[in-house]
């Protein structure tokens, strides 16, 4: 899950994307309207968490902007303004939810699960063979019962579950894994590939994971799809 966050004070956003990253939310800093604007059209982002008062340009324009280049995703404003026209103007301009400054994480938190609930086709339960994955608790079913996976873990199958059936790139992975402050190691990702394969085998839930060389990864409907 990869989000944006726009906000210009340093010490702030560096918190926030560090406990968003505990939460499991890959989320990528900028603290300008323009970079905001930049940042949206290169990464299909599945939220942004958006502040008004930006350096560069008042943060309701970056939202108009960010709607006319055709960002569909959930926009969160956050700002320090209390006021009820500015929560008008932010609506309006695009907004899906706002939260005044100063916030405890866990509204935040709750917010933003609630915006990836109602938002998109990313949220509600996936199935496939034996695994039934909650996207909006992160909770992986097999067969009936939870499993227990890592963080990345967690993340590679929520990739793959979004395309059964589909390849899915290593570098698609390397992008919904890790942010522009991470470091990336596309080596890493065959070592989370392979130990979820082992868990799913573990479960009985008759998914493998089939590795395409140079294509990248598939799911799909078989007991032994391991090479
Ligand atoms: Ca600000």
């Amino acid at each position: 899950m990869r989000l944006l966050l726009v906000e210009d004070d340093l010490e702030l956003a560096n918190g926030l994307v560090h406990t968003l990253a505990q939460s499991n939310y890959a989320a990528d800093a900028v603290h300008t309207g323009r970079d905001a604007v930049a940042a949206c059209a290169t990464m299909p982002y599945q939220l942004v968490i958006l502040d008004l008062g930006l350096p560069d340009e008042d943060g309701i324009e970056t939202l108009r902007r960010l709607r006319q280049q055709g960002l569909t995703a959930p926009v969160l404003i956050l700002t320090a303004r209390d006021d009820l026209k500015d929560r008008i103007l932010g609506l309006d301009a695009g907004g899906d939810d706002y939260l005044s400054k100063p916030f405890a994480f866990g509204e935040l938190e709750a917010r933003i699960r609630a915006l990836l609930r109602r938002g998109s086709s990313l949220g509600g339960v996936r199935c496939f063979g034996g695994i039934e994955f909650d996207s909006t608790t992160r909770a992986v079913m097999i067969n009936g019962g939870e499993i227990t996976l890592t963080a990345r873990e967690l993340a590679v199958l929520e990739i793959l579950m979004l395309r059964p059936g589909r390849v899915v790139s290593k570098q698609q992975l390397v992008e919904s894994l890790y942010t522009w402050e991470s470091e990336a190691n596309p080596s890493a990702i065959e070592v989370f590939v392979s130990r979820l394969r082992r868990k799913l085998d573990d479960a009985g839930a008759g998914v493998g994971i089939r590795v395409l060389r140079g294509l990248g990864y598939r799911l799909e409907l078989a007991p032994h799809a391991a090479e």
